[in-house]
């Protein structure tokens, strides 16, 4: 469930469309939940989906740290990654705000934590852009986005948390955000797979087939 102070624009036909903020909303707010509406859907049962289902899951579909696919039901599945991006995962099924974002401003997530089985070509524009971004970006930048996950969360009791309602496991959230349970590394949400294809097409997520894997 997406933060409800937002919408979505047309940004260009290369990027499509994108995900607005609306109103502020201050650095510590949950701006995504992972939420009874969202569809988590096995390899298997991705895989025997018609085919004219296919590309819906290539394009807005994200891959967990267990290999399942999630297609969020609303606007969520339009967030584009930023290399600076306004939000990041706190919790595998979470997100927050590392900065406080502004009415007008495009709340970016960053993909490089989502498991691509690719490398996407980046056009976010940030000053410090990787220029390509894959599922193993994890490995080298966990830390980083650990220590902005940390200090938003220290100024989420201060906020409103409108998302927080529909979480599946809001008590675990306010735990983390209170200090009295530790807060799980962006580490322990890679796959797994290195991500060695050479993908820069314009699908944000390329499914692994099984012929890939060597099955
Ligand atoms: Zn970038």
């Amino acid at each position: 469930m997406m933060h409800p102070d937002t919408e979505l624009h047309f940004i260009s036909p290369e990027v499509g469309y994108g995900v607005f903020a609306t109103r502020p909303i201050p650095r510590g707010t949950l701006t995504w939940a992972l939420c009874r509406f969202d569809r988590v859907m096995t390899l298997d049962e991705v895989e025997a989906l018609p085919p004219a289902y296919q590309p819906h899951i290539e394009r807005y579909a994200y891959v967990d740290s267990a290999g399942n696919y999630v297609l969020c039901w609303d606007l969520a599945r339009n967030v584009n990654h930023s290399c600076a991006p306004a939000m990041l995962g706190v919790g595998p099924d979470l997100e927050i705000a590392v900065r406080d974002i502004v009415p007008g401003e495009q709340i970016t997530c960053e993909y490089g934590g989502l498991n691509l089985s690719g490398k996407l070509r980046c056009m976010c524009g940030a000053p410090d852009c990787r220029g390509r971004i894959g599922g193993d970006d994890v490995l080298h930048l966990w830390q980083g986005w650990d220590a902005k996950v940390a200090h938003a969360l220290k100024l989420a009791p201060a906020v409103a948390q409108p998302v927080a309602g529909y979480a599946r496991n809001a008590r675990q959230f306010w735990a983390w955000a209170h200090g009295t349970e530790p807060v799980p590394s962006h580490r322990a949400y890679h796959a797994g797979e290195s991500s060695s294809a050479d993908d820069v097409s314009s699908r944000p997520w390329a499914l692994r087939s099984r012929s890939a894997e060597g099955k």
